[in-house]
């Protein structure tokens, strides 16, 4: 062992060691040190200059979507009050100010996202104008949202299951905010999958993941439910009604696997944290140039 690796299971530092022995403090073998942390392809990754901002991004974006969604759903709890015949639990004060934090959650969420436009060098310039599109799409949608909860939800805190009619504009608004965050899933899947395949974790699960595909999948779903719902308004007398019972339950469902798909996405990148922040360990990092051939971590035969 020609170069720092520490052992697996207690941290010892490896180097000047035989291959072929075991740890001194705790007894692992070193080809099983071996085979956790070098990462046989890691002299094809291309580094991370800037690996703590990526890092942080990467957490910053999704957090700050989950977080955001889930003081949405708060702000729905006045629609559930009035399903169920309970009293109104939110304010207009606290329901103004829940959505100014949606907002400004939203808003910190675009900047994270900025990770994803050139994490590092060599990325076709395709992918990197898709991810710059992504963070623009940004804007347009933290305005959409900024009026729907600063004036939508004041003046109708029940849109669902109230008495109020379909408001046309709101129902826009919310394909406005929809549209965003598919062109922002797909916008910055392409670079997304390329911070994913640095983990050797997550590349040598053999799940691949389509976190990104059914977020965006999810959030069509809502779409679809308000494309109902704008019909809804054109419809007469009982079939405008079921035509928005239909469409409330496309939004409910949707707005729910949207927020498990966020979900999904905070776990991901939590997950790839380490493959970001470390640098890859290769064979050559702690064999040395010439010993490099004696032993591969992943048998190349399958
Ligand atoms: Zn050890």
């Amino acid at each position: 062992m020609t170069g720092d690796l520490h052992c697996a299971k207690c941290g010892y530092n490896l180097k000047g060691l035989s291959v072929r022995s075991v740890c001194p403090e705790c007894g692992l073998a070193i080809p099983a040190t071996l085979l956790a942390k070098v990462d046989p392809h890691a002299a094809e990754l291309k580094p991370i200059v800037w690996r703590v901002p990526i890092a942080l991004g990467l957490v910053v974006w999704a957090a700050a979507g989950l977080l955001a969604a889930c003081i949405l759903w708060l702000l729905r709890t006045e629609d559930l009050a009035t399903l169920f015949g309970v009293a109104t639990p939110v304010s207009e004060g606290v329901s103004r100010r829940l959505g100014e934090l949606a907002v400004t959650l939203v808003g910190i969420s675009g900047l994270g996202s900025i990770a994803f436009i050139r994490p590092h060098a060599g990325i076709p310039g395709r992918q990197v104008f898709f991810a710059a599109v992504a963070v623009v799409a940004y804007l347009p949608m933290v305005i959409a949202l900024h009026r729907l909860v600063s004036v939508f939800n004041i003046a109708i805190p029940t849109p669902y299951f109230g008495a109020s009619p379909v408001s046309v504009t709101r129902v826009l608004l919310r394909l406005a905010i929809g549209a965003c965050l598919i062109v922002i899933a797909l916008g910055v899947r392409p670079n997304a999958r390329l911070l994913v395949a640095r983990s050797m974790l997550l590349r040598s699960g053999k799940v691949d993941r389509q976190t990104l595909y059914g977020f965006a999948g999810a959030v069509g779903v809502a779409m679809l439910g308000d494309l109902i719902h704008l019909a809804s308004t054109m419809g007469i007398g009982s079939l405008g009604s079921i035509a928005r019972l239909t469409g409330t339950a496309l939004i409910g469902v949707g707005s729910l696997l949207t927020t498990f798909g966020l979900l999904g996405l905070f776990i991901d990148g939590v997950r790839i944290l380490p493959a970001i922040i470390t640098t890859p360990i290769g064979e050559r990092d702690v064999l040395g140039p010439r010993t490099g051939s004696e032993f591969t971590p992943h048998d190349r035969r399958g």
